[in-house]
């Protein structure tokens, strides 16, 4: 029997959705706020790792994502001239784990809605206050209400506001990098990962099923610049006109910027992730550049953890030990390659495509190594 039955999630996103489901499907019912009106999908798509998917089997999603996406076997880098640089068998890496699958956002986050099933969202709501020193934690929300929790559940996000009332300041990292991302229509050549990498940024196509491909480009600034929507698109196809095909032809498809999502990347890694009948977890907690394409292998796997070891009967103190020992070292590996790949991603493109060449097949076995690992 649980000790933990009042259970309130922040941030109704990969992690908070994982975390639902799974302790729904163990027979609690956690309260969820989600700041946003509604449903809405950040991004075009998302590339899972051989983990996530690993993790998604395990909420039993991972049959649907298989029939929603499209399976990449192969990681094939080039140079902006489209001359091969590396070519990564991804399949044999993750041969123990489970498949990568390239999926749009939409239907990876129409899935964990079906599976959470008819529960009680409460949209357009954030946690204006807590109070974790009584016996419970005392929450009051932006819509005037108060609750008392076992345990609060901050999934909300690299801008965490559960992080901020709990932690204090920890802000998030700029790692020298600012990203577009949106979908076109698969080009005929492209059949797994494909990556361009020049002197103006790389530019990414991942097939993610239904005759489409997620495009992710990136550029490496030293402060975060800002794109605005007025132009961006002309911009982008600027950036990128030199670079091999299909990259302008892609480019060339879309017809409005308003098809381009961009941003500057942060990573943060918060310790302690719990306090007080608080915990932190996804990116609230840990995020990381998307270098090694692992933050939704991360926030799915701490909802698995979290949830076994809530329903475990356990009291509140004993999880949040019992959680941060379990993740912290996966959690703070994956940081280090993380930043070390960003480090490489951030040199002069010379540099960095001849430390490619020669380095990138070792280095991606090595990086994630400990993560096909059982958790
Ligand atoms: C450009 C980019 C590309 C990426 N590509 C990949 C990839 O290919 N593969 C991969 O695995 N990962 C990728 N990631 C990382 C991945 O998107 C995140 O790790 C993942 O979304 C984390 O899920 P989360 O639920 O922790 O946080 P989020 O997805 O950020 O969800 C947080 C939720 O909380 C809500 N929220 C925020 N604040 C509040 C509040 N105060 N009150 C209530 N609700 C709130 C938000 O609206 C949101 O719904 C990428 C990230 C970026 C930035």
């Amino acid at each position: 029997m649980s000790k933990i039955e009042r259970i309130l999630i922040v941030g109704a996103g990969m992690a908070g959705l994982a975390l639902a489901i799974s302790l729904r499907r163990q027979g609690l019912n956690p309260d969820i706020v989600e700041r946003q009106h509604g449903w809405s999908v950040p991004g075009a798509g998302i590339y899972l790792v051989g983990n996530a998917m690993r993790a998604l089997g395990s909420l039993r999603l991972a049959d649907e994502a298989l029939q929603d996406g499209s399976v990449i076997r192969t990681q094939t880098i080039l140079d902006d001239r489209g001359r091969q640089l590396a070519v990564i068998d991804t399949a044999s890496v993750w041969a123990k784990c489970g498949p990568c699958v390239g999926i749009r956002r939409a239907e990876l986050q129409k899935s964990l809605v079906n599976a959470l099933g008819p529960a009680d969202i409460q949209f357009s709501t954030t946690v204006s206050a807590l109070d974790t020193y009584g016996a419970a934690a005392a929450v009051q929300f932006s819509n005037g209400t108060e609750r008392m929790y076992d345990l609060v559940v901050g999934a909300d996000g690299v801008r965490s506001s559960i992080r901020t009332l709990a932690f204090g300041g920890a802000q998030p990292r700029y790692c020298g990098q600012v990203s577009w991302r949106f979908l076109v229509q698969c080009p005929p050549s492209v059949s797994g990962w494909t990556l361009f990498a020049g002197h103006h940024g790389v530019f990414l196509f991942i097939p993610v099923g239904q005759g489409q491909a997620y495009c992710y480009a990136d550029a490496a600034v030293a402060e975060p610049l800002d794109d605005p929507l007025e132009g961006r698109l002309e911009r982008l196809r600027s950036r990128f006109a030199s670079y091999a095909t299909p990259v302008p032809e892609a480019l060339a498809e879309l017809r409005t910027s308003d098809q381009i999502h961009f941003g500057a990347i942060e990573d943060i890694l918060q310790e302690p992730w719990g306090a007080d009948k608080v915990l932190l977890i996804g990116d609230a907690a840990h995020a990381t550049s998307p270098n090694m394409a692992s933050g939704a292998a991360m926030a799915f796997e701490d909802a698995l953890v979290l949830s076994k070891l809530i329903v475990s009967g356990q009291d509140v103190a004993k999880v949040t030990n019992e959680y941060t020992n379990q993740r912290i070292a996966r959690i703070r590996w994956l940081h280090e390659q993380t930043r070390q790949r960003d480090r490489i991603r951030n040199l002069p493109p010379l540099v960095r495509n001849l430390m490619t060449r020669f380095l990138a097949k070792s280095a991606y076995r090595a990086n994630y190594a400990p993560l096909v690992e059982e958790l």
